[in-house]
């Protein structure tokens, strides 16, 4: 198949000898899921809309433990709708990017008392749902239901910028590596689900990030970075900046008797509703000399809060975060706010930490 700069529409024969190769190859190389449906099986919509959730800017290697907990504790929409808030999070502690679990709960909630427990087979009124946009409506729509829809995750944007060596770099070549993989996508109503599928399996076991498997790939033929022979540097990439840094404290605080605080963070806002070991706030490196303390305890002298000799770090998606450790004892009646509470030490573990703070009380723990 070849393209021109003017970006020609695929013909009708071309995007069906694409798609007749992807899929031939697929029959004989998918990967094996746990939310995959196998053979004749019919897809669950309750797990694939989990696993895509979960999925999100996730590895199949980390989703794949948390995916099996879930299905085991909560095996359709109902009993995760069921579930608390808490609960939710509990079990989603470890994977990142928690307003994924908030909307997740939020979606099982609407999907089991809004609209009898069945996802909508519509693209728009999925995306209606907490937490399920363009990608995810998408997929669902292929995947779960056999619609078309054209979906496009990160494995799909790379196979379309070599198949049709866009040398735009992303982010900025998004839309335009969309409407090329629509050209395959629209209006296709054999196998959308297989086909959504087979190019992500193509994408992590064949057109891989770095060093393309060529000699592997069922459409090679029409590829025009292979033929031109710098497959490898594509996709480019816009220069990144660089993350803003932040800083602040993290507390090891405890009462005198052996009990340690901890904290339920804001709704809103980074780890919202998660529960972890009290902080300052977190401001920006420039303020490092001065950062502002947790306002239990404001009126401690400087030598009453013992500070450890590491500090952790901890990326998240917009920022850089450093903490650094220190440990102090309050009385019980200073509190007077309850999203603190106190636990005994051995009982840290069942609350469900973000990795953030795992890593604070191991340090705790050992330095
Ligand atoms: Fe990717 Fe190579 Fe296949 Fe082209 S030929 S789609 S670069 S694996």
């Amino acid at each position: 198949m070849t393209r021109t700069k003017r970006r020609d529409k695929v013909s009708n024969q071309n995007a069906d000898e694409f798609r007749g190769q992807i899929l031939d190859w697929y029959d004989r190389h998918k990967r094996t899921l746990p939310w995959r449906a196998e053979n004749e099986q019919k897809p669950d919509p309750y797990a694939v809309w989990l696993s895509e959730i979960m999925l999100q800017q996730t590895t199949v290697t980390a989703v794949t433990p948390y995916y099996r907990k879930f299905m085991d504790k909560w095996p359709d929409v109902q009993s995760l709708a069921d579930a608390t808030q808490d609960e939710v999070m509990h079990e989603w502690a470890g994977l990142g990017y928690y307003a994924r679990a908030r909307n997740l709960h939020a979606c099982a909630k609407v999907v089991a008392y809004e609209l009898n427990g069945l996802f909508p087979e519509d693209q728009s009124a999925l995306k209606k749902l907490p937490g399920i946009g363009d990608y995810t409506s998408a997929a669902i729509m292929a995947i779960a239901f056999n619609k078309p829809a054209t979906v496009v995750d990160g494995n799909i944007e790379r196979i379309m910028a070599r198949y049709f060596s866009v040398e735009e770099p992303l982010p900025g070549s998004k839309p335009l590596l969309k409407s090329l993989a629509s050209e395959f996508f629209e209006n296709y109503e054999e196998r959308p689900g297989d086909f959504a599928q087979a190019l992500m399996d193509l994408g992590a076991g064949v057109c891989i990030a770095k060093t393309p498997r060529c000699s592997l790939c069922p459409v090679k033929n029409g590829c025009q970075s292979h033929a031109a022979g710098h497959a490898a540097e594509l996709p480019r990439k816009s220069a990144k900046t660089a993350k803003p840094q932040k800083f602040g404290y993290v507390y090891w605080i405890t009462d005198g008797e052996g009990r340690v605080l901890l904290h339920r963070r804001p709704e809103k806002g980074v780890l919202g509703s998660m529960i972890g070991l009290p902080t300052s706030e977190w401001g920006s490196k420039k303020d490092q000399k001065k950062p502002a303390h947790l306002y239990l305890l404001e009126k401690k002298k400087p030598g009453d809060l013992r500070e450890k000799p590491v500090s952790i770090h901890h990326s998240f998606t917009h920022f850089d975060l450093e903490l650094r450790l220190q440990t102090t004892e309050i009385s019980r009646k200073q509190l007077k706010d309850n999203t603190y509470f106190w636990v005994d030490p051995q009982d840290i573990q069942n609350y469900g930490f973000p990795t953030l703070f795992k890593k604070a009380v191991k340090v705790f723990a050992t330095t």
